[in-house]
């Protein structure tokens, strides 16, 4: 017999076994059903073969080129060699590469470059599907397109609007006259308040015309290497929003100063900093003293994009519970085939539809906002609704869909630990939980338009049990701050399980049986008994 000793032996001490395969490539698109069923409901049928592409791409390139963009953060560099300002953010190649291919497809710009009816839910049709990749970038690309109707109300900014929109990615340190794609951030949360815009301290004086000197500072100014961002200053009549170019119209750098980088709890491919204005340069927008209403319509679009980002946190995080637990096999059966896993996966697929239903009836609402007044206020009330729930969801959900990996849902090299990271930001910027809360008291308060526009929707809910919606109604009368959570919360499950039957989604009933009939427990793997577990995982992914 031959003696092995001294010999390597790989085989006897490094056999893998029972792990999954490589999530990606897939098609984001193709398993996507409630996706594909949505676009063409809400009316972006039309649109539906670039959205397709777009869905193929982000499953397969853009989900490879994500790891990279991430994990090798942006840096900060304020000064050349020589002691030049410089206030340029340098990434990561793979970090354009993804924005370039964004741009491209419309992911910022389509619904202002088409303006047939149903851009807008194709535009977040392609974002959902941007988001579930990379989401670091999202927040340049929807502070692009969020940007653009603010800057059109300004004839003399059209040439901002337009390039805003338009399909080219140009990250090159110019003034925008030699650029044919700009992108756009926003500045409005100072050290002292970011709720509380009203407090802001930057100061900006009158030179000629509508142009300002800003003295001041920003405590959170994403994107840093945009073009151009929106800023809210002080002026003499009153806060007021300006655009505030990285170059002035003779060419020269203005004068704003990047401090540092925030390092951020996630978000990482995304660059948020500390900025300061010295006598920079800003072409007012709107009057003088409506800063606030102003930079609203920005911001109205920007927090649906948060319901639709963390949905497709959500999504992206479902797909990889279930292709894990379709592969890995525990006390003699995969995971997936174990009853208190299926229960898990299921409530998780009935959260995350629920969560794309209702951010994709929000994307129509915002889409015929300009033609129909009740959809309008339904857009400007369900857009705070849908905002509070869905992103407060999402980090739990998160966290639930990377215990379905065990370990390995904690390891970087799965994509879980990315999502859990970015999970929370949602909730937080654009308004947080209880700022959006208040939104809503507020709309409901002020504007008997947005009422009658809930009441509708809630209206043409079919299932909903005995009581819900007189039980709504005694909440709405005697809303108070103290209970809006309560409050929003009721109306978002409400509005969820409308969207859901309205859809004919196969889920609706399971979502009412388990989030409105049957309390829902506290952790999400609590569907109660009678639900058909293995069709709802089925629709979520298939096999
Ligand atoms: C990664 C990241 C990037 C960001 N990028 C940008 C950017 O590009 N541009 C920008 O302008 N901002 C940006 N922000 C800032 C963000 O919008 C603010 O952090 C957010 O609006 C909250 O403001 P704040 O931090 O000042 O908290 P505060 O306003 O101090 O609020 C703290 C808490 O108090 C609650 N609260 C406030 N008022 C009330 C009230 N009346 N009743 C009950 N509760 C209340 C809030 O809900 C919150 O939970 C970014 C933030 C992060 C984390």
């Amino acid at each position: 017999m031959e003696s092995t000793m001294g010999e390597s032996r790989p085989d006897a001490t490094h056999h893998v076994d029972n792990q999954p395969p490589e999530f990606a490539p897939r098609d984001l698109w193709a398993d996507d059903a409630a996706l594909r069923e949505s676009l063409g409901r809400e009316g972006a049928a039309r649109w539906e073969g670039g959205v397709a592409r777009y869905g193929a791409l982000a499953g397969s390139a853009l989900y490879a080129l994500g790891f990279d963009a991430h994990r090798d953060r942006p840096r900060l560099r304020t000064h050349d060699r020589f002691g030049h300002r410089l206030d340029v953010v340098e990434f990561h190649p793979n970090y354009h590469a993804v924005m370039e291919a964004a741009i491209g497809y419309g992911v910022a710009g389509l619904s202002w470059r088409d303006g047939r009816p149903g851009a807008h839910v194709a535009r977040a049709a392609l974002s959902y599907l941007h988001h579930q990749v990379e989401p670091g970038s999202s927040c340049p690309l929807t502070m692009t397109h969020a940007a653009v109707p603010v800057l059109q109300q300004v004839p003399v900014l059209a040439e901002w609007a337009e390039k805003a929109a338009a399909p080219h990615y140009d990250p090159r340190n110019l003034p925008i006259s030699g650029k044919s794609g700009v992108t756009i951030g926003m500045g409005m949360t100072e050290k002292q308040g970011g709720s509380d815009v009203r407090s802001n301290a930057t100061v900006a004086s009158p030179l000629s015309g509508d142009a300002y000197s800003l003295v001041g500072h920003k405590w959170f100014f994403s994107a840093p290497m945009s073009d151009g961002f929106l800023v809210l200053a002080q002026a003499p009549g009153g806060l007021t929003c300006f655009l505030l170019p990285r170059w002035r119209p003779d060419g020269s750098r203005n004068a704003f100063r990047l401090m540092r980088l925030k390092d951020k709890l996630g978000d990482w491919s995304n660059a948020s900093s500390e900025v300061e204005f010295d006598g920079a340069w800003a072409h007012r927008v709107g009057e003088e003293g409506r800063g606030v209403p102003t930079i609203l319509r920005m911001v109205m679009l920007t927090r649906l994009d948060c319901m639709l980002g963390s949905s497709a946190q959500m999504r992206m995080a479902l797909v990889h519970a279930i292709h894990h637990a379709r592969h890995r096999r525990a006390f003699g059966r995969r995971l997936v085939d174990h009853a208190l896993m299926q229960n898990v996966l299921a409530d998780l697929a009935i959260e995350a539809e629920a969560a794309l239903l209702l951010s994709m009836r929000v994307a129509r609402a915002v889409d015929a906002s300009t033609r129909d007044p009740g959809e309008a206020a339904f857009a400007r009330v369900a857009t705070a609704i849908g905002k509070y729930w869905i992103c407060k969801r999402a980090p739990a959900f998160v966290n639930e869909a990377q215990e379905c990996l065990g370990g390995a849902g904690y390891v970087e090299e799965s994509i879980l630990p990315r999502l859990y990271r970015q999970a929370p930001l949602n909730s937080i910027w654009e308004g947080s939980g209880n700022i959006q809360c208040l939104d809503v008291l507020r709309a409901l308060g002020k504007e008997p338009d947005c009422l009658d526009a809930l009441r509708r929707e809630l209206a043409g809910a079919s299932g909903l049990p005995d009581g819900f919606l007189s039980g709504l109604e005694s909440q709405l009368a005697g809303a108070g701050e103290s209970t809006a959570r309560r409050l929003v919360e009721r109306l978002a499950l409400g509005l969820q399980a409308a969207v859901m039957g309205q859809a004919g989604s196969p889920l609706a009933g399971d979502f009412i049986a388990s989030r409105l009939v049957d309390t829902h427990a506290q952790t999400l793997g609590t569907l109660p008994v009678g639900v058909d577990l293995e069709a709802a995982i089925e629709r979520a992914l298939p096999g």
